[in-house]
């Protein structure tokens, strides 16, 4: 029987039971059943004696017999209790319903299965409203030892459609389809990853005979799921590879190392030079390059897409370097300008607030060509820029920009239909198995090395009653000259409490740092953006030593003189943005610090954030912490990858599978890159279905 028959074909499913089946579990199709899998079981192949139950079992079962029955009266009613005994001592079975009834049905001395969740009192087990069966009735079944809790709601549940009625389901779709099931993989295939045949594997994750095999068939579902979509992945990025013309930037020229050789400030580190030469190799082989540079806050990803764009530039083309906020944009284009002062290459600003005049003659510079660097926001995709030649397009920070936003810079050059090199770097690091679940189709160049001489940020957890005392911290600090930032949580700019916090904490540092000793500048997001320029700018130049910000500051900006970054409500912040915040200081020569202030009441969550970012520096580690705790799905860029709406697998959880799955994938393309080979023609069947149905191909940027 065909699969994608709608469940209405199994016995038992009417048209009601399927169309409320579609509406509460989005189960359509037979196959849509077969891959609905419980999330639990009830395990009866283990029997308990009386004397093995403990305080943490759960549900268990146990044989034994009735040895006496009372009712005991209480407020409403009765209740009736009966004694349970094995050879091994006595637990007590307890009904507070259909009390007459069940006394009646009840057997003296016979033997019976009791199954149920165990309750304790006084020392002694009780079990109410057992699951109980003769042992002459149990042993006349040949039932399957280990019962599938399915997913349910509470609509399905009022309307009938039972755990038990699910599973009664599921054996008839079994029967029903089991012809049907479509292998995925070849017999070798499944020798060497050691799985279980596809068949065996969706029969033993409904109804399995013991543990050992549900984990077997677990682990082939597993696996399978993961290998897909590594491998829709890796195939995505072959044809991008061979589909995608890109610029070829053949020559390093003058710019780059007139630059390189006279005005870089400093040597690069290792890894910045890895780096570079990962994606000078990517220019030069005819592809569009799409690549993430990851790399940890300060760890100096700038210097690197400057000179990529010196690159673009010798070879004839222009470059835009964009960030998420007017701030950053604004710090960019400053130090950039700075950079390449005393060069031929001109460079511009364009962001919301770049005035009519101005922005027509960015316009004219890019038309003509003779601009060679433009610097902004997202203004640059929205205004109806067009470059004469664009060849790079960096984007810093690139969770603030949607994928769709990424796609209009491909319609940015004029220039024979071509897109530009697109490098997006990143300072949130995302966890190996995140990169590869999401970005698997990107390639990834990672900048581990923080340039010499940094002091790693000295963290520290505070409660609030401790205030003074970081206050005076402050001043002392002051005193020797260094700059402060006090982080407010306002995490959603419209939200009337979080500025309400914000202009208090400002009240109580102004009164706290008086005029004309101390000078404040405030930034948050409810400002013009020229009065944050300003401030942002009097911080800068050093001219305020107090920075009381919302989270505007977070991302990229680069004040190497202070010292200091107190985090108000920090138990408020995820992790990342903690980690982000942290950056903003140690970036200059002297010892720098980071306060996590918090209120004495603290989440589990939130206990663990705060001793992460105490413990540790590494945005990596952090980033797996963070991973565990919030889930793959609240994690930047996958909600929109649509590919971990998964099963079975748990990419937190499983990810030695996936490691393992995401080998097989590209051991497989390299034998057989077209899949061609009559060993990889099932692969390629169900590659082929998957992509017709699954959209990953067009969620995917
Ligand atoms: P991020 O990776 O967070 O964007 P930046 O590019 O802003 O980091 O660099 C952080 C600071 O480190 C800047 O002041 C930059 O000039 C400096 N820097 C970058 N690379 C090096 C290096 N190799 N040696 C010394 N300082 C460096
Ligand atoms: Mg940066």
């Amino acid at each position: 029987m065909n699969l994608n028959q709608p469940i209405t074909y199994i016995k038992g499913v009417s048209v009601a039971r399927a169309e409320l089946l579609y509406s509460e579990l989005g189960v359509r199709t037979c196959n849509d059943l077969l891959h609905l899998f419980p999330y639990r079981y009830i395990d009866k192949t283990q029997f308990y004696t009386i004397n093995q139950l403990h305080q943490n079992s759960a549900e268990v079962q146990v044989v034994g017999k009735i040895i006496a029955i009372k009712t005991v009266k209480q407020k409403r009613g009765s209740r009736l209790v009966a004694t349970f005994a094995d050879a091994t001592g006595q637990m007590e079975l307890v009904w507070f319903k259909g009390v007459k009834w069940i006394k009646d049905s009840l057997k003296i001395n016979v033997p019976y299965v009791v199954y149920g969740k165990l309750n304790w009192f006084n020392n002694v087990a009780n079990m109410a409203h057992p699951e109980m069966e003769l042992v002459s009735e149990y042993k006349k079944k040949l039932q399957s030892a280990m019962q599938p809790v399915y997913p349910s709601t509470e609509k399905l549940s009022n309307k009938g459609i039972s755990n038990k009625v699910m599973r009664s389901m599921m054996q008839n779709l079994l029967q029903q389809t089991f012809e049907g099931i479509q292998e995925s993989f070849s017999p070798l295939f499944k020798k060497d990853y050691q799985l279980l045949d596809k068949r065996e594997s969706l029969l033993n994750i409904h109804f399995p005979k013991n543990q050992e095999i549900l984990a077997k068939a677990q682990y082939r579902l597993k696996f399978e799921e993961l290998f897909f979509i590594q491998l829709q992945l890796l195939v995505k990025k072959l044809i991008n590879k061979s589909k995608i013309k890109g610029f070829v930037f053949e020559n390093v020229g003058e710019y780059f190392n007139d630059f390189y050789q006279n005005h870089l400030p400093f040597d690069l580190t290792n890894a910045q030079k890895r780096v570079l030469k990962e994606i000078r190799k990517d220019l030069g082989n005819g592809a569009q390059m799409n690549r993430l540079l990851q790399g940890d806050v300060g760890s100096g990803k700038t210097i690197v897409g400057l000179l990529v764009m010196l690159l673009a530039i010798d070879n004839g083309f222009q470059a835009t370097l964009m960030a998420p906020t007017e701030i950053l944009a604004t710090q960019h284009y400053n130090g950039i300008q700075e950079l390449l002062k005393d060069t031929a290459i001109n460079v511009e600003l364009l962001t919301g607030s770049t005035k009519t005049k101005k922005r027509r003659e960015i316009h004219e510079g890019l038309e003509a060509g003779t601009l060679h660097i433009l610097i902004g926001t997202h203004a640059i995709i929205e205004d109806k820029v067009q470059f004469k030649r664009l060849g790079l397009a960096i984007i810093d920070e690139q969770h603030r920009f949607g994928v769709a936003q990424r796609s209009k810079l491909w319609n940015k050059s004029s220039e024979e239909g071509v897109p530009p090199h697109v490098l997006v770097m990143t300072a949130t690091p995302i966890p190996r198995t995140l990169a590869m679940s999401v970005y698997g189709d990107l390639d990834i160049s990672v900048i581990d090395e923080l340039p010499p001489g940094r002091k790693e940020v000295k963290t520290v957890h505070r409660y609030d009653s401790h205030r003074l005392g970081v206050f005076k911290f402050l001043k002392d600090e002051i005193e020797k000259g260094r700059q402060v930032y006090v982080v407010y949580p306002l995490i959603q700019e419209s939200e009337a409490m979080d500025y309400k916090d914000l202009m208090d904490g400002y009240e109580s540092i102004s009164r706290e740092f008086p005029l004309p000793k101390y000078q404040i500048s405030i930034v948050h997001g409810k400002m013009k953006a020229a009065d944050k320029e300003y401030e942002m700018e009097r911080f800068v130049r050093g001219e305020t030593q107090i920075m009381v910000a919302t989270t505007v500051i977070e991302v990229g900006v680069n004040v190497p003189n202070a010292s200091v970054m107190v985090i108000e409500s920090s138990e408020r912040f995820g992790l990342s943005q903690l980690h982000q915040l942290r950056g903003r200081v140690g970036r200059g020569a002297d010892q720098s610090y980071c306060i996590l202030l918090t209120s004495f009441e603290l989440s589990s969550d939130a206990k663990t954030r705060l001793k992460t970012m105490v413990e540790t520096s590494d945005g990596f580690k952090i980033a797996e912490v963070d991973l565990k705790l919030r889930g793959p799905g609240n994690i930047m860029g996958t909600q929109q990858s649509g590919v971990l709406n998964l099963k079975i697998a748990d990419i937190v959880k499983d990810s030695p599978i996936l490691f393992q799955a995401r080998q097989a994938a590209i051991k497989l393309l390299n034998d057989d890159p077209s899949l061609s080979s009559d060993e990889n023609s099932l692969v390629l069947k169900r590659l082929t279905q998957l992509q017709r149905t699954s959209g990953i191909w067009s969620n995917i940027s």
